[in-house]
């Protein structure tokens, strides 16, 4: 059984699936408190489901892109069991986990978006570094930038730990870093990293849950 906070289906917002149609199973619990989180009613709210539920509930959607988000998804064991149930279905499996547990047993089919915490989320001392050693070629790494501080604390650390070549996500803080500012600092650094915007967020109101 997992705690389940939310299934839905929506258009995937960030990454390189951004803009597709995507089921997201959101699941309960968080063992790090962001300073900018946007998912602060998954640290508890949720029903507990057995992963024949989860995923019947997820097959009803038209899309075979799902992704496994929080929360922190791997704050539940089983959450493993569920990761390779959906790809044993046939499902293009994603995972959104914030790096600070270790990803080294989830399902190699699965496509990993791992965050790196940056400092004003005030959790960087909990990035698990070891995890980059578990990273296949077509996971992708994100950077969530609240600040200059972070701007440049991320590219130090792509540079400093070999992420070049690699898939980067560069996210501005919704409603705290401008995204032109980002793409400014970006252009003028010619950095080979994404700039990755929630297209959710401006597709629908930006607190809206459920999409
Ligand atoms: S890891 Fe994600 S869900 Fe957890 S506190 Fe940070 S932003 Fe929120």
């Amino acid at each position: 059984m997992l705690k389940v906070n939310e299934i839905f289906y929506s258009i995937q917002g960030e990454g390189t699936a951004q803009g597709k149609p995507c089921s997201f199973v959101r699941l309960t619990y968080c063992n790090l408190r962001c300073s900018y989180c946007d998912t602060e009613y998954a640290f508890y709210e949720g029903e507990e489901m057995s992963l024949r539920e989860i995923i019947d509930k997820v097959k009803a959607y038209p899309s075979l892109l799902v992704e496994v988000t929080g929360g922190e998804p791997l704050a539940q064991k089983e959450s493993l069991s569920l990761l390779k149930a959906l790809c044993d279905e046939g499902f293009e499996t994603l995972l959104e986990t914030s790096g600070s547990l270790p990803i080294k047993d989830v399902d190699k089919r699965v496509k990993i978006i791992m965050d790196v915490k940056t400092p004003s989320s005030g959790m960087a001392d909990k990035n698990l570094i070891e995890n980059l050693n578990f990273l296949k070629k077509e996971d992708e790494i994100k950077f969530v930038i609240g600040n200059f501080e972070d701007y440049q604390w991320s590219k130090n650390f792509i540079e400093e730990r070999g992420l070049s070549g690699r898939t980067v996500l560069f996210s501005p803080v919704f409603g705290k870093m401008e995204a032109k500012t980002l793409a400014e600092l970006l252009l003028k650094d010619g950095l080979d990293v994404r700039l990755n915007l929630q297209i959710h967020k401006f597709i629908w109101q930006p607190n809206t849950r459920g999409v």
